[in-house]
């Protein structure tokens, strides 16, 4: 009976991944709705381009456009960048389980978390996932941001352009890499199938988390080459 339950439970886990305790009747698969519930928001004032939050609530009462030193200093290619949540705790948890286990299944449900927390300013013509390359995608064997863009696409009614945006160039994890290798690191790794279908276009750039956001500035500096109007970013989450 052991051996059985042990068989059955590999199959459909019963503990939360977070907190261990039954995930009884949750409507999400490896997460109890407390700890899914208890996923941090971020919340304002942001800087308004790269959706960092400003430490004082004051920072925007007064200039609403004002932005952080980064910015000022190193001016984002992406346009507006949006972060849902916070990179910590339960939520930190489940996207780990979604890229590194990998649960699939988590995509939908985070895609609708991510969604019903988002008022998009703007109707972008595109959404474009951040790409793997195919060997990652073959270790992988899907892409979270693709899973992600797709849930988004369909929420928002927005065209999904998956096959277009390619990693040309396999590059290291970004999160072995310090701020600044981030950079390098995805420095010419990114090429446009068919540029042409970007031109004159708002595209919004999907990824699971903002870091430095040196890859979602590398994607946006491949779109604007090739005349995009605009390039906004969203991800489910940022680190702070
Ligand atoms: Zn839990
Ligand atoms: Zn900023």
């Amino acid at each position: 009976m052991h051996l059985l339950n042990r068989f059955l439970n590999f199959f459909l886990p019963t503990a939360c991944s977070y907190c261990r305790s039954s995930v009884g009747d949750s409507p999400v698969p490896y997460f109890c709705l407390s700890c899914w519930s208890d996923f941090s928001p971020i919340s304002g004032p942001l800087c308004p381009r790269c959706g960092k939050p400003f430490g004082s609530p004051e920072a925007l009462s007064h200039s609403p456009d004002h932005e952080c030193l980064s910015c000022r200093r190193h001016p984002p290619r992406v346009d507006q960048s949006l972060s849902v949540g916070e990179f910590e705790g339960s939520l930190r948890e489940a996207i780990h389980q979604f890229k590194y286990r990998p649960c699939r299944s988590l995509g939908g449900p985070l895609a609708e978390w991510m969604a019903d927390r988002v008022r998009l300013t703007q109707h972008p013509d595109l959404v474009m996932p951040v790409p793997l390359h195919r060997k990652r995608l073959r270790q992988r064997g899907f892409n979270q941001s693709l899973l992600l863009a797709h849930g988004l696409s369909e929420r928002f009614a927005i065209p999904l352009s998956f096959d277009n945006l390619l990693r040309n160039r396999f590059t290291r994890p970004q999160v072995e890499l310090s701020g600044e290798e981030r950079f390098r690191n995805v420095s010419g790794a990114f090429a446009l199938q068919r540029p042409a279908e970007v031109e004159g276009t708002q595209v919004l750039l999907i990824d699971d988390v903002y870091t430095t956001g040196a890859t979602l500035n590398e994607c946006a500096q491949m779109l604007k080459d090739a005349g995009a109007s605009s390039v906004n970013a969203l991800t489910l989450a940022r680190t702070l």
